[in-house]
């Protein structure tokens, strides 16, 4: 049977990378093992704060000196700021479930969900809903996932919660920031609250305060009218007119950040 090396509380102290990425192997060892019956090799993990929402899979994307390729899991730093632990246990298992689909199944189009996708998500205990709340659709794009109750991912988040607590290092965010919680059934009580809490805690940081102030005077939104399909890109907070037609602009809402 395969080893699991377990993150442990003492890992806080070695080097910053070595401990990052120990937690990280170590929830994804204990997803492949519980959720994938160990079919998975160990990916490559990486962080990309911009674009492409919380987290992905990228197949073969890497080589290792001996030709092998390796497969990567791309992860978002704000996983590790205002999101809930939960939030980065669940983008971690996407990007697995993606994997075990590039490797024993019939992944479609990049970013499209079949309904082999869905099957394999559903039997480890996450269910995908269709973000458009009058569909019924499990499957395409634009989905939410819904950790399921009793289910076998639930158990797994538990375990590594309880096993290696949150990640040893966070990102710094002003407790400003809008978190989001995600209700938790049928845990013990300790283990539900650190899934649904914050990776890291928040600060009152008046230098990072005047950053995020400086970075969102300088954020460009789009600006549409409706009647000419006419696209403007200014300032967050503008009052424009479209010449063509006498009506206002509507400001594009910032987008939300995909979870799959
Ligand atoms: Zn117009």
């Amino acid at each position: 049977m395969k080893c699991i090396v377990r993150y442990t509380q003492n890992m806080r102290n070695v080097n910053p990378t070595r401990g990052f990425y120990a937690y990280l192997e170590s929830a994804g060892e204990v997803f492949n093992q519980k959720l994938f019956g160990n079919t998975l090799p160990a990916p490559l993990f990486t962080l990309r704060r911009h674009g492409h929402g919380l987290g992905y899979f990228s197949g073969r994307r890497w080589s290792a000196g001996s030709g092998k390729r390796v497969n990567e899991i791309t992860l978002n730093p704000e996983l590790f700021a205002q999101r809930p632990l939960l939030t980065l246990l669940l983008t971690i298992v996407q990007a697995q479930c993606d994997m075990w689909q590039h490797l024993h199944g019939e992944p479609s189009r990049p970013g499209y969900r079949n309904a082999q996708w869905t099957r394999k998500m559903i039997d480890i205990g996450i269910k995908p809903v269709s973000r458009d709340e009058q569909s019924q659709r499990q499957t395409g794009q634009g989905l939410d996932l819904i950790p399921q109750p009793g289910g076998k991912f639930l158990a797994a988040c538990a375990e590594i919660a309880g096993d290696s607590g949150r990640p040893p290092f966070s990102e710094r965010w002003l407790k400003s920031e809008i978190t989001p919680e995600r209700p938790l059934a049928d845990l013990p009580k300790d283990i539900s609250k650190l899934l649904s809490s914050p990776v890291g805690p928040a600060v009152i940081d008046p230098q990072l305060q005047e950053q995020m102030d400086l970075k969102e005077a300088k954020r460009k939104i789009k600006y549409t009218c409706l009647n000419c399909d006419v696209n403007v890109w200014g300032r967050p907070n503008l009052a424009l007119i479209c010449a063509l037609c006498g009506e206002k602009l509507r400001p594009k809402q910032r987008a939300r950040t995909k979870d799959c």
